[in-house]
């Protein structure tokens, strides 16, 4: 909560004026009813129309008052909501585009999305809450019953009697709420993992025709969602029949022992005005702690679910930088590199010691799950080496900042994923500033420019939905293209090359040669790693051999049974 609350640091002087604008309303508000007790004594019983135009004259003003101020207090309270919602969601995202991967591990994609969102909008929606009612209430019920005591203290016991009995009321309807509305939260938790699921999955499930499991699934969610929903809110609103029922009852008291005291003349007809209108408020403030509270506590469970993210430290990366360092020539080294994830027993990296020569071309092969693209995370700093080090020009990479170190790699994974936007947004994704030449002569080298000519808006053509629809293939060059256009000294090609033909695919390691950058290129086909100047075999987790097509084809078994079983399977069609 304590950070939360830092956010409204920046508007202390809107919440001064919200507050002092809370009070004057609410002094407005209390006087109101004592005055309308001095009008009905001075003015209507005594038939003195002087006294009625007077209180009624300063009544109209407190109206005013009421009505102005609140206006005002709603524009401040609206204005640092808002203000601050936006402060929250801009600093949450600034820390998400700083997470590692270690840290992204630790929020599943449903809860950053449910967090950003539905956490915001409920502190949003407190602060608001906060500034206008928050203070108003309880102030209002404590005012009331002092006014009332000030009017007539024998009456007015009657309706402070009513007030414990309704303040122990309202604890146990808070209690109860509040694990009702939590238990919401947790229900609207489960509908969003669902369908972030299901969306996300949309192909697999149409494949492995799930459709009926996946609505029946999701019905399961939704249905407790709504019923959940339901129960709450009906137990919450029987709240205020409860809470108008008992003070009904007082007020009949109040009536009654007002009327015995007005033939006695102990009291005024105006006393007994004043003092209903005070209970009216009391009950009417009383009503307002209900929903307080369970606003409170469901802003405490999203504070408490948004503080983790705002308060993760994200700069420990650039901590260790000393110096400024550019990559120049591309050369990269492991040294005893070993590396298992973060939550997992097992390692998935050991001992792994190479070097990659500037310029070379290295194949990256080994069957899945033995760890290639775990290497190549490493090389960004997508994820930290756990023992070993990994230096670049013979500079470890800790010695870079992500910026100079990411800047300079051109990475492109093994799923292509394309943004909204037009194809050339998409390759200048890569260089934010690259002229129309560069996105094409990228386009070009990634085999790329003459498909994209041939649709109607060439690279004006908006991607996906609404716009052209690309193959596995062409978004794989696309993503090539993306990563060509920053002209790095380190290109890494996580197995994007799989869905392109040989043809193209060799036109396109022709083309690399020009970029004059070390390049590792996992790949599944021999053809690939033939041309390369050295392969990388992995098995394991462990290098098993490294060296030209010729030297593993003598001195490993495991690439010579991989290069035997690949023609085998090629030989009937040539
Ligand atoms: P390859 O690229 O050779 O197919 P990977 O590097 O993707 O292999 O995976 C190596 C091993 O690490 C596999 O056993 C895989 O299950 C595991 N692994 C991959 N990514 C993660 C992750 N984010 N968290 C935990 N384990 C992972």
């Amino acid at each position: 909560m304590k950070t939360i609350l830092s956010f409204l640091k920046p508007y202390r002087l809107p919440i001064i004026i919200a507050y002092s604008l809370t009070l004057l309303e609410l002094a407005a508000d209390l006087l109101f009813p004592l005055f309308l007790g001095l009008m009905i004594n001075d003015g209507i019983l005594h038939q003195n129309s002087e006294n009625i135009v007077f209180w009624g004259s300063i009544m109209l003003v407190l109206t005013v008052i009421t009505f102005v101020g609140g206006i005002i207090n709603s524009y401040y309270s609206s204005h640092v909501s808002a203000s601050s919602a936006y402060d929250i969601r801009e600093k949450l995202f600034d820390q998400i585009q700083r997470f590692t991967f270690e840290h992204l591990s630790n929020y599943p994609t449903s809860t950053l999305v449910t967090r950003f969102t539905n956490d915001v909008r409920q502190i949003q929606n407190t602060i608001f809450m906060g500034l206008r009612i928050m203070v108003r209430a309880p102030l209002m019920v404590i005012g009331s019953i002092v006014m009332a005591l000030i009017v007539n203290i024998k009456i007015s016991l009657i309706f402070l009697l009513t007030v414990p009995l309704l303040i122990g009321f309202l604890y146990w309807v808070l209690i109860k709420g509040s694990k009702m509305f939590t238990s919401v939260q947790e229900r609207v938790d489960q509908v969003n993992k669902v369908i972030q699921e299901n969306i996300a999955g949309m192909r697999i499930i149409k494949a492995f025709v799930r459709r009926d499991f996946e609505v029946s699934r999701f019905n399961n969610a939704n249905e407790t969602l709504a019923l959940e929903t339901q129960s709450s809110f009906r137990f919450v609103e029987a709240t205020m029949p409860i809470l108008l029922f008992v003070m009904n009852i007082s007020l009949i008291f109040i009536l009654w022992f007002g009327n015995l005291q007005t033939i006695v003349g102990t009291t005024t007809v105006g006393d007994v005005v004043a003092i209903v209108n005070y209970a009216l408020r009391t009950v009417m403030a009383m009503s307002m702690f209900t929903f307080i509270a369970l606003a409170f506590s469901r802003a405490k469970a999203s504070a408490e679910r948004l503080e983790p993210i705002l308060t993760e430290k994200v700069d420990h990366h650039n901590s260790e930088v000393e110096k400024q360092s550019q990559i120049t020539t591309g050369k990269i080294a492991f040294k005893q590199v070993s590396f298992s994830y973060p939550n997992e027993k097992t390692s998935v990296l050991n001992d792994i010691s190479f070097k990659a020569e500037p310029k070379e071309q290295i194949a990256v092969i080994g069957s899945t799950g033995s760890g290639k693209t775990t290497l190549f995370q490493l090389i960004p700093r997508l994820y930290r080496p756990e023992s070993g080090m990994i230096y670049l020009d013979n500079v470890p990479i800790t010695h870079f900042s992500d910026e100079d170190l990411r800047g300079n790699i051109g990475y492109v994974p093994q799923s292509s994923l394309l943004f909204t936007g037009t194809i050339a947004d998409n390759i200048k994704f890569g260089k934010e500033d690259a002229t129309k030449a560069e996105v094409i002569q990228a386009a070009k080298d990634a085999q790329i420019h003459h498909t994209i000519e041939s649709f109607p808006n060439k690279y004006d053509s908006v991607v996906g939905q609404k716009g052209v629809n690309l193959s596995g293939g062409q978004k794989q060059r696309i993503s090539i293209a993306r990563a060509l256009i920053r002209r790095p000294k380190i290109l890494l090609f996580d197995d994007s090359t799989s869905a392109l033909d040989l043809k193209t695919e060799s036109l396109l390691l022709d083309a690399l040669r020009q970029y004059k950058c070390t390049i590792l290129i996992i790949t599944q086909k021999i053809t690939t790693a033939k041309r390369a100047d050295r392969i990388l075999l992995i098995d394991h987790g462990q290098i098993l051999a490294y060296g030209s097509h010729e030297k593993l084809l003598t001195t490993s078994a495991l690439y010579q049974n991989i290069v035997e079983s690949q023609y085998q399977k090629e030989l009937p069609y040539v």
